[in-house]
């Protein structure tokens, strides 16, 4: 379907959905909907990105095919956000990466794990890589500190000024003409995120959030709670960096530590949840689905996910080998792998929370503007 096909397709399936309404309530893209009568590039986008592929509109639909109507809305929308994903890509010309994973993603991965190989080998004697290095700091016999730090600065900034960037020109595109940015609705969208409250179901109907519909037509918290793993993994692999780099830098207590200390306790934890959830969430993505899919679409779910098992089981075998010969190689594995995640973060996946959130605080705004209006009663003649 060629990108004018999928804005139309689009369109018309939402002017069906806008006359019939039945789904008002399943998840914000809905309420979205209501307040809009035409249906551009734009709001198309928005919707696209507001969801979050639970399916409920799916299973609910008489109107899917065989009807002649074929309204698959979880299918139109992943369409629509692979076209926005590309189309706000940083640089252009790297856009082509999104939907070609299949293609793409075991080159990028041999890649970067071969790249990291070759540097480490260049960059010290090579034996290190295959001796144990039991003294304190023996990561860096590795990689020197300096080239670790930065590294993760180079990359870390242009990946946060690549993503900044998206989410301002996306908000500028989506957000209703005169609507104000409000700095409270930009916590509540990120209450949203935290809690993931749009993965309950039910956004408007509180007594009805029953979860999301997967390969099966009863709802249920599955969903939920595997992107919850992954999203408070990937949050507690986080803090072990950070309270990491507290200890070495501020009370230059060098690497590696206890297993009972706090970076360490994090990092496991934040291992445990990543690993569990990204190779459930690979399975139960892998299952057969009743539905016609979007398969674009899932071949960038599956690289990023098996991505980040890489990360989180590479960084566990890196814990587990750390006194032994096997240290140099691990390490270098478990750098290769993040190196892969952040270098690709812009053009995986990873993006799919910038838009998401950036849509969610339009979605803040609009609800306040429209309670702000009939608190006035400014709709009164209507
Ligand atoms: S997806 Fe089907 S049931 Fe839901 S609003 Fe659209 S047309 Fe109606
Ligand atoms: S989040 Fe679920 S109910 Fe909402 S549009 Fe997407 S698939 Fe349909």
């Amino acid at each position: 379907m060629s990108a004018l096909d999928i804005f139309k397709e689009g369109a018309r399936q939402f002017t069906i959905c806008n006359a019939c309404r039945y789904c008002e309530g399943f998840c914000p893209v809905w309420p979205v909907m209501e307040r809009r009568t035409q249906f551009g590039k734009n709001d198309l986008y928005y919707m696209a990105n507001i969801c979050h592929d639970c399916k409920a509109c799916y299973y609910a639909c008489p109107y899917t095919e065989p009807n002649e109507q074929k309204v698959n809305i979880p299918e139109i929308l992943s369409r629509l956000r692979l076209a926005s994903y590309k189309e706000y890509a940083t640089p252009r010309f790297l856009s082509g990466y999104f939907g070609r994973h299949k293609e793409f993603f075991a080159f990028t991965a041999i890649a970067s794990v071969f790249a990291i190989t070759i540097f480490a080998l260049l960059i010290g004697d090579p034996t290190r890589l295959f001796t144990p290095h039991p003294e304190a700091g023996s990561f860096y016999d590795i990689f020197p500190y300096f080239v670790i730090v930065t590294a993760g600065v180079i990359i870390g900034v242009y990946v946060i000024s690549n993503y900044l960037y998206n989410i301002v020109r996306f908000y500028k595109a989506i957000k209703v003409n005169g609507a104000k940015f409000s700095v409270r609705a930009a916590l509540v969208a990120a209450s949203d995120v935290f809690w993931h409250n749009g993965f309950k179901g039910g956004w408007l109907i509180k007594d009805k959030k029953a979860g999301c519909y997967h390969e099966e037509t009863t709802p249920s918290y599955t969903f939920l709670m595997l992107h919850a793993l992954i999203f408070y993994g990937f949050i507690a692999a986080l803090i072990s960096t950070i309270i990491a780099a507290i200890y070495q830098d501020v009370f230059a207590i060098l690497p590696p530590y206890p297993v009972l200390s706090l970076p360490v306790f994090f990092g496991i934890v934040g291992g445990i949840c990543m690993t569990i959830g990204t190779l459930a969430f690979f399975v139960l993505q892998s299952k057969p689905d009743i539905r016609p899919i979007f398969k674009n679409m899932s071949t960038l779910d599956h690289a990023f996910l098996f991505t980040l098992a890489l990360v989180s089981i590479t960084g566990f075998l890196t814990l587990i080998f750390r006194s032994s010969a096997l240290l140099g190689m691990m390490f270098t594995f478990h750098l290769g792998f993040v190196l892969l995640l952040f270098v690709t973060a812009p053009y995986g996946k990873f993006v799919h929370f910038t838009y998401r959130y950036t849509t969610l605080v339009v979605t803040r705004i609009e609800e306040r503007k429209g309670s702000v209006r009939q608190e006035l009663n400014l709709d009164s003649d209507d």
